[in-house]
């Protein structure tokens, strides 16, 4: 994939895909059951801007549900990475709602949580949202028993809820608090019914196993942005490739990582504990956008749900 492919693909998500242009319609039983007749690897489920689920086509012979082992095994020369600029970020909550939408999150549990930060008393607050950080040494897969939570060769961590049995060791192992546990028996949509599961987007659930972000798995092999990443219309998050050394938002800026981590004094959260997170921060310094409780601060969303801390 060139990273030209990638920011156009990126686009294509980020500016808007227009629902029931050709090859794309929104989900409807009937366009579900077109898709169901199709077959696993004719369709995919993607969101448009305007937040509609939508069934189109897999394009170009992407695989629209990957066998086990290419979920495995990850897209091959690839190493996926997150920046989140803290300094841009306006608490909006946009990412964690698009998210849940995509992934049809149930309503007790969020992919990414947005919490308040705030240094000192005499410091402003900021948002910092905190997804899974797909560590590099992710002591979540350590410990599973039976080998169903991995990590990729692209740098992603995953759960295989078919292997999964429920036991939580992962939860515990997590310093972040990024998994989440379904204790009852899931209500899955027709939507994710139909799409059939993979480990790559982990739906439909299934009672008894442990879930996360997943980076938007399914969106990096097809070429384009995680939801959260193509959402964000403050431009605070970027997605790429290290091998490329190139990260990409949804504004359609595409920089090098490494410049983008030296200049703004990106660092990973709570890295001495050794985990290697593939999510970087840069320090919410000289910020862009108003802090929560200041003037023309979009906290909206946040105080309706209350504040995470
Ligand atoms: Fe595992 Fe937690 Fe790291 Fe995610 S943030 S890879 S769940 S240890």
């Amino acid at each position: 994939m060139e990273r030209r492919d990638f920011l156009r693909t990126g686009l294509v998500t980020a500016g808007g895909v227009a629902a029931g242009a050709a090859g794309v319609a929104k989900v409807s039983s009937s366009a579900e059951a077109k898709a169901a007749a199709a077959g696993p690897g004719a369709a995919t489920l993607a969101l448009t801007a305007d937040g509609e689920l939508v069934v189109a086509p897999a394009r170009n012979g992407a695989t629209a549900v990957p066998t086990s082992a290419e979920a495995r095994r990850g897209v091959p020369g690839r190493r996926w990475v997150m920046v989140i600029d803290l300094a841009s970020c306006d608490g909006c909550g946009e990412c964690t709602q698009v998210c849940a939408k995509s992934h049809f999150v149930p309503g007790d549990r969020e992919y990414i949580r947005l919490f308040k930060m705030r240094e000192s008393a005499d410091t402003a607050p900021y948002w910092f949202p905190r997804p899974c950080f797909h560590c590099d040494n992710p002591p979540c897969t350590r410990v599973c028993p039976v080998g169903a939570t991995f990590k990729r060769e692209d740098g992603i961590v995953l759960i295989d809820n078919e292997r999964c049995i429920g036991c939580r060791f992962c939860m515990a192992a997590c310093p972040y608090s990024a998994r989440s546990f379904n204790w009852s028996r899931p209500d899955n949509p027709t939507a994710a019914v139909t799409r059939g599961y993979s480990p790559e987007w982990g739906y439909p659930r299934r009672v008894g196993t442990a879930e996360k972000c997943d980076f938007c798995a399914d969106m990096a092999r097809d070429k384009q942005l995680p939801h959260c990443v193509a959402k964000c219309s403050m431009g605070a998050m970027w997605f790429g490739d290290e091998n490329e050394d190139a990260v990409t938002n949804a504004k359609g800026d595409t920089v090098r990582l490494t410049t983008l981590l030296r200049d703004r004094a990106g660092f990973r959260y709570m890295e001495e504990l050794g985990t290697k997170p593939r999510v970087y921060y840069l320090p919410a310094a000289n910020r862009r956008s108003a802090a929560p409780g200041e003037p023309g601060a979009n906290t909206g969303n946040l105080q309706r749900r209350g504040d995470q801390r």
